[in-house]
């Protein structure tokens, strides 16, 4: 870990980043790209005066609107359990009124639970998880450090049933390794047990750029030996990376998110920030 000093916190669209660099191992971390210039990224960076910045800055606005965060990095990787900054910051977030919008892997934030309660009561809190495999074994592939598939759904089903808005970031969909109709199907059927929401999918596949594809393709060699050959024959340097079944995967996706009344627009998926938590209750019965 190695501390920094941020010159502002919260971008324009009240995004944060307290952490810089990441320590859960996602084999296809995007963050990794070599665009983000993060060197030796599992050596989290810790930006310093992130908390004295929230203040001041939340101090200045006129509107009390959502903050997010986990874009970058997960707000609760493993320094998170000691250091509590992501705790602190949400503090700070209650304190001065805002809402929280925040997406991560980690059973951990059932630790601030209280805090996200008291969020939701003021203002807005929703929390996302990512879930890429109803598998846990693959999962400890993919994602090797950080909570597995059943207990980040045992987070949203607790974070649903304390009446706060819960979501999936449902990705990336790896090509020939968790890109099936079951899996899908799987996924979206513990999301309703959950009691999630909504579901995000920006398409079924990943990217791939400079410095995520030399990991993601290390990655492959020691845990899918072979596979790479097939990645670089059929996607060459290519950015956008699609499932060869994607159109069968959007339609059990789609059709399974119907049945259960789970939301996948992204505009109402984005109303659903600006709402107050009983408007949201109504949506979810469409
Ligand atoms: S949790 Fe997010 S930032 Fe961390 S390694 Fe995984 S994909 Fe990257």
């Amino acid at each position: 870990m190695r501390y920094i000093q941020a010159k502002q916190i919260l971008s324009k669209d009240l995004n944060i980043n307290i952490y810089r660099g990441c320590t859960h191992g996602c084999i296809y971390c995007d963050s990794r790209s070599s665009c983000y210039q993060i060197d030796d990224f599992e050596n989290v960076m810790v930006k310093e005066n992130a908390l004295d910045l929230l203040g001041q800055e939340l101090a200045k606005k006129r509107s009390k609107g959502i903050i997010t965060s986990g874009s970058m990095s997960d707000p609760y990787v493993h320094i998170e359990k000691d250091l509590q900054y992501t705790r602190k910051m949400l503090e700070i977030i209650l304190e001065y009124g805002f809402g929280i919008n925040i997406l991560t892997k980690s059973a951990l934030i059932l630790r601030d639970l209280d805090l996200y309660r008291k969020i939701n009561a003021k203002n807005r809190a929703i929390v996302n998880l990512t879930i890429t495999t109803f598998d846990d074994k693959l999962c400890s592939i993919l994602e090797p450090h950080v909570s597995k598939t059943s207990e980040r759904f045992e987070v949203l089903k607790t974070f649903s049933q304390a009446g706060i808005t819960t979501g999936i970031w449902l990705g990336p969909i790896l090509p020939f390794i968790n890109d099936t109709p079951e899996n899908i199907g799987r996924i979206v059927d513990a999301a309703h047990e959950a009691g999630v929401s909504y579901i995000l999918v920006f398409d079924f596949g990943l990217t791939l750029r400079t410095g995520n594809r030399e990991y993601f393709y290390a990655q492959l060699d020691r845990h899918f030996p072979g596979l790479k050959y097939d990645y670089q024959r059929l996607y060459g340097n290519q950015f956008e990376v699609p499932s060869l079944n994607r159109t069968k995967l959007w339609e059990v996706f789609l059709e399974r998110c119907q049945k259960y009344g789970i939301i996948t627009d992204f505009q109402t998926i984005w109303d659903l920030r600006k709402s107050r938590p009983q408007i949201q209750e109504q949506l979810s019965l469409f």
